[in-house]
C-alpha cells in the first residue's frame, strides 16, 4: 500500500477545451498511446473484472496483520498488487473519458472502476488501525526479522507516527460521520458563487463595451483591460457585488474554520495549522518561515510595483492596475516539434540521462497534444501506471505559455518516471509538497533558455515581465492568502468570532501592508477588502502555501543547477554535478523519505531563509535586466 493510499486522478473543474478540432483529424503522433496500457478495450475489461474478483483476498488478512512478519508482508504485498492493477485499470478508463467528455461509454467505464476502487478501500480500511494495534516492539522485531518488509518501513513509520492522533474505533465512527458533514460549507460556497450569486448583468464599460455577465471568470478576464477607467469600473462593480454578501460568505468561511477546530480537538492537535501540515509531516516552522521571509522581502515586491508604475506611466499605482499589461505581448509561436526541442534544450542542465529519458517519452507518445472536440481543458501528467510510463494531457495552442505547460508537465512526468523506476511500488508515490518543485523547476529552466536565445529587447522585456509577475502572484499573493488563512484560524482558536466585517478588516490590513499602501507604493481601495470571499482555496485547508514553497525551493535548486552547468571545467576535468545529482536523487526518491527531508538532501532547507533569498535574488536580477533595457531608451510598447 502506498504511503497515501490509493490515488485516483482528481476530476477537478472539468470543462471542455476551446479551439478544438475533431479527434479523428489529429495525426497519431500527437495522441497518447493508450495501447501501452491495454491493447484493446476487451483486454481492459478482462483486467477490470479480474481485479474486482481479487478484492476478497484482502478480507482474508483481517485480524491477522499482527500474527507474524511473513503474514504482514503477504498482506502488504497483496494490497499493493491490487492497488497497482486497479490504478492501471482506472487510468485507462479516465484517459478515455478525458479525451471525450461527451462519450457516455467512456464515462461509464470510469464509473465502473470507481465503484471497484470504493469496494477495495472499504475492504482494506482495517489496515491502519490494525497496524497501529501491533505493539511497537513487536513491529520492530518484524522489520528486523523479515527483509521483505524493508521497502515498507517508510509506510509503516508513517502510520505509527500518527499514533497519538489516531482515534478509538468508536470515536472513528463519529469522526467519519462528522467528516461527511464537514464538506457542507464548501459545497454551499461553490453552489452559491457559481450558480446563485447575482452577478452584475449587462455591465456597460466607460469605453462602451458591454459585459453580459460580470461573474468570476469574466472578472479574471476584464480586470486586465488596458483602459484604466474600464478596469476601475470592473473592479468596483465586481467587489460591490461580493461585498453585499460578505455576511453570508463570512459565516460560510467561519463554519470551515470551526470544522477544522473540531477535528483538531478530536485528533489532539495544538492548532489547526499543525493538524493540516502533519499529513505530510511538514513542520509548522516551514509555514512561519515563509510568512516571515515574505515580510522581510516586501521591499522587493515594492521595487516591482514601482517599476510597474514607471512602465505604465501613471502617477499613482493602484490595486486595479496589477493585472493590466505593462508590455505588449510578443507573439512567439511553436509547433509541437519546436516545443519539444526547446524543452529538451532547456532541461539539458539536468544531465544526459534525464534529457534522453524525456526525449524517449516524447518519441513514444506519452503525450496527448491537441485540443479536440469534447476533450477536457487544462493539462496534467499522471504517473499512476507504475510499470508502464507517465502520460500527459495537453491542450497545445502553440504559444509560449503552452511550451511552459509542456515543460511543467514534463517535470511531473519525469518525477513519476524516476520515482517509479527507482522505488518499489510502496514508496513510489510522491507528495504535493515536492511535486510542484519538479514542475516549476522545469518552467524556470525553460524561461532561462528562451530568454538566453532571445535578442529582441521587446520580446526580452515581455518574457522578463511575465516571469516577474509570476513571482508576485506565486510568492507574494499566495503567501498573503496563506497568512490570512493562518490568522483566521488563530483568531478562532483564541475565541474571537469571525464575521464578514472582521474577515474583511483582516484581509484589507494584509493587502495594504503587502502592497505598501501607507507609503503610497500601491493604493488599495477599502472596497477590495472583500477579496477573501472570492478565493475558493480557503476551503482547501492550508493548501496554498505549497504554491509559494514549491517556487521558492525550485528557484533555489534551479539557480545552483544552472550555475553548475554553465561552468566549463578546464583541461578535460570532469564537470561538477553535485547540485544536479542531489536533485535527481530527490526525483528518484518518491516517498521513501518525508518531503521536507527529500528537499533537505537535495540541498534546500525549507526551515531557513536561504531558499527564499535565492528566489528574491532572481526577482531582483530580472528587474535589473528590465531596467537596463528601459534605460537604453527602448521604450516599452504599452
Ligand atoms: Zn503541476
Amino acid at each position: 500500500m502506498k504511503a497515501s493510499g490509493l490515488v485516483l486522478a482528481a476530476a477537478l473543474a472539468v470543462s471542455v477545451a476551446s479551439l478544438a478540432v475533431e479527434r479523428s483529424s489529429v495525426p497519431e503522433k500527437y495522441t497518447w498511446n493508450q495501447q501501452d496500457l491495454y491493447a484493446t478495450k476487451a483486454a481492459w475489461e478482462a483486467d477490470r473484472d479480474a481485479v474486482a474478483k481479487r478484492i476478497p483476498e484482502i478480507a482474508a488478512f483481517k485480524d491477522h496483520l499482527g500474527d507474524s512478519a511473513q503474514g504482514l508482508l503477504k498482506a502488504l504485498e497483496t494490497s499493493d498488487a491490487i492497488e497497482k492493477q486497479l490504478s492501471r485499470v482506472y487510468l485507462y478508463a479516465s484517459m478515455s473519458a478525458d479525451v471525450n467528455t461527451k462519450d457516455a461509454e467512456a464515462q461509464a467505464m470510469r464509473q465502473s472502476v470507481e465503484k471497484t476502487a470504493n469496494d477495495y478501500s472499504t475492504a482494506a480500511s482495517y489496515f491502519e488501525p490494525e497496524i497501529l494495534a501491533i505493539d511497537p516492539v513487536k513491529l520492530d522485531s518484524f522489520l528486523a526479522s523479515e527483509p521483505g518488509l524493508k521497502p515498507y518501513k517508510p509506510v509503516l513509520d508513517n502510520i505509527v507516527r500518527m499514533r497519538a492522533h489516531t482515534l478509538s474505533p468508536a470515536e472513528e465512527k463519529v469522526a467519519a460521520r462528522m467528516s461527511a458533514m464537514a464538506g457542507a460549507p464548501s459545497s454551499i460556497y461553490s453552489i452559491f458563487t457559481n450558480a446563485d450569486l447575482p452577478y452584475a448583468k449587462d455591465v456597460k464599460l466607460p469605453s462602451g463595451e458591454v459585459i453580459p455577465l460580470l461573474d468570476a471568470a469574466a472578472y479574471a478576464k476584464y480586470r486586465a483591460l488596458p483602459n484604466r477607467e474600464d478596469r476601475d469600473f470592473v473592479f468596483k462593480t465586481f467587489w460591490t457585488t461580493y461585498g453585499a454578501y460578505k455576511r453570508t460568505l463570512g459565516t460560510s468561511l467561519y463554519s470551515v474554520v470551526k470544522n477544522h477546530m473540531a477535528f483538531k480537538d478530536v485528533n489532539k492537535y495544538d492548532s489547526c495549522l499543525a493538524m493540516a501540515l502533519d499529513g505530510n509531516n511538514v513542520p509548522v516552522a516551514v509555514y512561519h518561515q515563509l510568512v516571515s521571509d515574505v515580510h522581510t522581502n516586501l521591499p522587493t515586491l515594492h521595487r516591482y510595483l514601482k517599476l510597474r508604475q514607471r512602465m505604465m506611466g501613471v502617477d499613482q499605482l493602484r490595486y486595479e492596475d496589477l493585472y493590466a499589461p505593462i508590455i505588449k505581448q510578443v507573439e512567439m509561436n511553436y509547433t509541437p516539434e519546436q516545443a519539444m526541442e526547446t524543452t529538451l534544450k532547456a532541461v539539458a542542465p539536468l544531465g544526459p540521462n534525464y534529457t534522453a529519458a524525456l526525449k524517449k517519452g516524447f518519441e513514444s507518445r506519452w503525450i496527448d497534444w491537441m485540443p479536440t472536440t469534447g476533450k477536457r481543458s487544462g493539462a496534467y501528467s499522471t504517473g499512476s501506471a507504475y510499470d508502464v510510463h507517465p502520460y500527459q494531457l495537453l491542450n497545445f495552442n502553440g504559444k509560449y505559455d503552452d511550451v511552459s505547460t509542456l515543460a511543467h508537465e514534463s517535470g511531473h512526468s519525469m518525477h513519476s518516471y524516476l520515482s517509479n523506476t527507482n522505488q518499489p511500488y510502496a514508496t513510489a508515490h510522491y507528495s504535493i509538497f515536492v511535486a510542484e518543485v519538479a514542475s516549476t523547476l522545469n518552467e524556470n529552466l525553460l524561461f532561462h533558455e528562451v530568454l538566453d536565445q532571445q535578442k529582441d529587447d521587446s520580446a526580452r522585456l515581455y518574457l522578463l515581465g511575465e516571469r516577474l509577475d509570476g513571482f508576485r502572484q506565486t510568492l507574494f499573493r499566495q503567501t498573503l492568502f496563506a497568512e490570512f488563512e493562518m490568522k483566521i484560524h488563530e483568531m478562532a482558536e483564541a475565541g474571537q468570532p469571525l464575521t464578514g466585517d472582521s474577515l474583511t478588516k483582516l484581509y484589507l490590513d494584509l493587502v495594504k501592508t503587502y502592497y505598501g499602501d501607507a507609503a503610497g507604493v500601491c493604493k488599495v481601495n477599502d472596497l477590495y477588502g472583500t477579496e477573501w470571499s472570492y478565493i475558493p482555496h480557503f476551503y482547501r485547508n492550508f493548501y496554498v502555501y505549497q504554491y509559494a514553497t514549491s517556487m521558492v525551493a525550485s528557484s533555489s535548486l534551479a539557480e545552483r543547477i544552472r550555475l553548475e552547468a554553465a561552468q566549463k571545467p578546464a583541461g578535460g576535468k570532469k564537470p561538477v554535478t553535485t547540485a544536479r545529482d542531489a536533485y535527481l536523487k530527490m526525483l528518484s526518491g518518491g516517498s521513501s523519505k518525508y518531503p521536507i527531508d527529500l528537499l533537505k538532501d537535495a540541498g534546500v532547507d525549507m526551515t531557513t531563509s536561504a531558499p527564499f533569498n535565492a528566489a528574491i535574488a532572481e526577482m531582483n536580477a530580472i528587474m535589473d535586466q528590465m531596467e537596463a533595457i528601459l534605460n537604453k531608451g527602448g521604450k516599452p510598447r504599452a
